[in-house]
């Protein structure tokens, strides 16, 4: 429990706060409380200037040249080795590039068949949670379709059931590290362990951790990752994904998606395929470069402060909206979906309502921007960059004041994009 108990707390709280000084680095517009950092997150100041320039000059003035002078052909690796230190991976072992999902089934394959090689050649199932995000399991689905070997993907039901699941037909665990509706943060060191010790590989999905919370692949024993540029990194809307190749698997990584810029010498124009040595044979093809560019301006903003000081905050602010959600709004039907548990938790805190979408719909109205996810969730992200205590007390008011008059409507249309 915090002390916090009145807004002038929260305010004398900001003003303590050591990353206070970032939000200046957002475009944030007045008037909102922006709780939608893990869906889309703010756009960093630097990346209207950034944008106009390479529009301008170096797309405008110096066209295709800027493939060499502007380094569009070597961002993929420059923004990985830049993203590197968030999750603990070394330099040459991230790319930006394509989106998770696709980042993802490169992951698959490649794991499937280093298992075929190897002594787990005779394991055929890809084990994972039913409530993952759904996009992970369509695509494990489709990779084991396409593949006609036998493969299936086992969803469980339960955290608990995840250990047994993890049995000698087992290939490849495939987990995302903080569930999106829940906000659940599995232990990736435990779970990658328990996978190694029963014969199997660790994929992991780090859509809500990559610089929402501390990640050290490397400590944590992880095998592949993948994970957005656009959720907390505030890259921009549909910005490249990442794709994390530990040196150890590198020379064994392979996938399907086999285009020329995963080759070893793509402007050779030959016809057989060999792979580039390193993290670059995890590329596929030609880039967005006017997307790409600007994940750099997110990624710039996290080098001024440290995951933990981060992680601090948003623990912080997590624990308030909770003790003030439960606190002022203890007569609504809302139920608590987080973690309290720190070690258990990303950085949203998520609560169901019967009435959710209409609630979330209100709020969004009355410039609290979260989001709802099916069934009854109202999610809320909470991003220590540019989140502070004095809009998490702002919010919660705004919340029980909708809560209190019933000032949302149960009958409106709902949006193609919750
Ligand atoms: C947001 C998210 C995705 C998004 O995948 P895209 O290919 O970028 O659309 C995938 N997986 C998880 C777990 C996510 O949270």
């Amino acid at each position: 429990m915090t002390a916090v108990m009145t807004r002038a707390d929260c305010v004398a709280r900001d003003q303590r706060d050591p990353l206070r000084a970032l939000r200046a680095r957002f475009d944030l517009p007045d008037g909102i409380i922006y709780l939608d950092g893990n869906s889309l997150g703010a756009r960093p100041r630097a990346a209207l200037a950034r944008a106009q320039e390479v529009v301008s000059r170096e797309w405008g003035q110096d066209l295709i040249k800027s493939w060499n002078t502007a380094g569009w052909f070597d961002l993929p690796k420059r923004l990985g080795d830049r993203l590197a230190p968030l999750i603990g991976a070394k330099a040459g072992e991230v790319v930006v590039t394509d989106t998770t999902s696709l980042n993802l089934f490169k992951a698959l394959a490649a794991a499937l068949q280093l298992q075929a090689e190897g002594a787990g050649a005779a394991r055929r199932t890809i084990v994972t949670e039913r409530s993952n995000f759904p996009t992970d399991i369509y695509m494990a689905e489709g990779l084991t379709r396409w593949l006609d070997r036998g493969y299936r993907v086992r969803l469980v039901d339960s955290i608990e059931e995840i250990p047994a699941a993890v049995d000698d037909d087992c290939a490849v665990l495939m987990l995302t590290h903080v569930n999106y509706r829940t906000g659940y943060q599995h232990d990736m060191a435990a779970l990658s362990r328990h996978a190694h010790a029963a014969g199997a590989l660790a994929v992991w999905d780090l859509a809500h951790s990559a610089g929402a919370v501390p990640v050290d692949l490397h400590a944590a024993g992880a095998d592949f990752a993948v994970g957005c540029t656009y959720k907390y990194l505030n890259g921009g809307p549909g910005a490249p994904a990442f794709i994390w190749v530990p040196q150890r698997h590198q020379a064994a990584f392979s996938h399907p998606l086999t285009g020329w810029w995963s080759h070893a010498q793509p402007f050779a124009m030959s016809h057989g395929f060999a792979a580039a040595d390193g993290i670059g044979r995890a590329l596929c093809g030609t880039q967005p470069v006017l997307s790409l560019a600007l994940v750099e301006c997110g990624l710039e903003v996290f080098e001024e402060t440290t995951m933990a000081a981060i992680r601090e905050k948003s623990l912080a602010l997590t624990d308030l909206f909770i003790e003030l959600v439960e606190s002022t709004c203890r007569k609504h039907p809302l139920g608590l979906v987080t973690p309290r548990d720190h070690a258990r938790r990303g950085s949203q805190a998520s609560f169901t309502h019967p009435h959710g979408y209409a609630v979330m719909a209100a709020l969004i109205r009355r410039g609290v921007i979260g989001d709802y996810r099916e069934p009854e969730i109202m999610r809320f992200g909470f991003t220590p960059l540019y989140t502070s205590f004095a809009d998490v007390w702002d919010a919660v008011a705004i919340l029980k004041d909708i809560l209190d008059r019933e000032a949302y409507d149960t009958r409106a249309e709902r949006s193609a994009v919750t």
